[in-house]
């Protein structure tokens, strides 16, 4: 892979020379007074990207993955029973790690490409007037089929169907780079990783947590020791800080919200619109199946019948060291996605879009050299404010 070149995968993503150079600090007594106001001022960030006023942010040193362990080992208690939909390889991963947490989840099955069901949340949340469901979980972007789903729509069913449940939302690829209103939306736990909208390396699991989550917290049964927020909350940390990592998050959160969080999701949906616009001079289909659904952070591109999209990625890579993402799970194969969350911008995905052609057209696929590309260029020129300001 050449290093020179962005990578298009939906995480990590590309890192900024200023976050890099913030993760990389001297050794520090992380008990010294040095400490505190970095991490006093990552936390603040987060909140502050979240849209959190009221909440905490708890920051581990593990990925998206071991947030998801913590929102649910600190809130739930064996057999406790969560709802969650089944529609891409992020959601079923976090489904089975309830199951292996001996938790009941009541799945609801939907098709790769479809988002979360929040008629079936509704119905099902509606049902259960003895409130045996003590969870919902959604995915708010599944990375697998760039589909993000109406978290705030779920939330309207919770409040309608009068249902106290905690919302749980995975925002790992849609945290930083797409809209996300935890207040708002009465998010009780985020969940978010380092290596994606917050462009720094995998590192951090951030997790952001509610005042109702935080009393949950005080009774529920599920064990936990590492990912205890009771520790994390107690005011010093309960083992060794990541510090470079946490430094990176306070530079990378000043980054985000000095240009604006509105900026950074109007700059995420232009590029992915110009991605969508190339994808549809190819002739090809996102795998997101209703425009709502589409994800500014990720676009799957299914491929025709008979072609494996994923020689296209392992041919962008050996060819032209430019890395895409594969097909995951159930559309393993059949997508090749195209990942512009993070730091990215429109010449940065112009260069995506070219080499994705290149790599087709060399693989025999009827795409038209410069076709995705000028379909893209038309839009980014009628498009164009103002130079735009990347993250440098
Ligand atoms: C990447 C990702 C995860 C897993 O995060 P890790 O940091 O790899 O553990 C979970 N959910 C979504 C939606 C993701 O995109």
């Amino acid at each position: 892979m050449a290093s020179q070149n962005p990578v298009f995968i939906p995480g990590p993503t590309n890192i900024p020379e200023v976050i890099r150079h913030a993760c990389d600090i001297p050794t520090m007594d992380h008990r010294s007074a040095d400490f505190p106001p970095i991490f006093d001022k990552a936390k603040s960030g987060v909140k502050a990207v979240l849209g959190s006023a009221t909440g905490e942010v708890v920051l581990f040193p593990a990925t998206g993955t071991g947030g998801w362990e913590a929102a649910i080992t600190n809130t739930l208690s064996p057999g406790d029973k969560v709802l969650a939909a089944r529609h891409g390889m992020f959601s079923q991963k976090w489904i089975d790690m309830c199951q292996r947490h001996g938790l009941d989840v009541h799945i609801i099955e939907a098709p790769w490409g479809e988002g979360v069901p929040v008629a079936a949340f509704a119905e099902a949340l509606a049902a259960d007037t003895t409130h045996g469901i003590k969870a919902v979980l959604v995915t708010h972007n599944e990375t697998a089929t760039g589909v993000t789903s109406d978290v705030a729509a779920v939330r309207a069913a919770m409040d309608a169907a009068g249902h106290p449940a905690l919302l749980m939302v995975d925002g790992v690829s849609s945290i930083g780079s797409i809209p996300f209103k935890m207040e708002d939306w009465g998010v009780d736990l985020a969940v978010a990783g380092s290596q994606k909208g917050f462009m720094l390396p995998a590192g951090l699991a951030i997790v952001g947590i509610s005042q109702k989550a935080l009393a949950a917290m005080e009774t529920n049964g599920l064990p936990r020791c590492f990912f205890d927020l009771r520790d994390m909350l107690s005011g010093v940390y309960p083992y060794t800080p990541p510090v470079g990592m946490i430094h990176g998050l306070s530079v990378a959160t000043d980054m985000l919200l000095s240009e604006g969080m509105e900026a950074v999701y109007a700059r995420h949906h232009r590029i992915a619109e110009g991605v969508r616009k190339a994808v549809a001079a190819w002739g090809f289909s996102p795998c997101a199946v209703t425009p709502a659904l589409y994800s500014d952070t990720v676009t799957a591109i299914v491929t025709p019948e008979g072609i494996d999209a994923g020689r296209i990625v392992t041919h962008a890579a050996d060819t032209y060291g430019v890395a895409f993402g594969a097909g995951l799970g159930a559309v393993a194969g059949k997508v090749f996605r195209i990942g512009h969350l993070g730091q990215m911008t429109d010449v940065m995905a112009l260069a995506g879009i070219a080499t994705a052609e290149m790599a087709m057209a060399d693989l025999g696929l009827d795409v038209g050299l410069g076709r995705g590309v000028a379909a893209a260029q038309d839009y980014y020129r009628s498009t164009h404010a103002a130079p735009a300001r990347a993250a440098a």
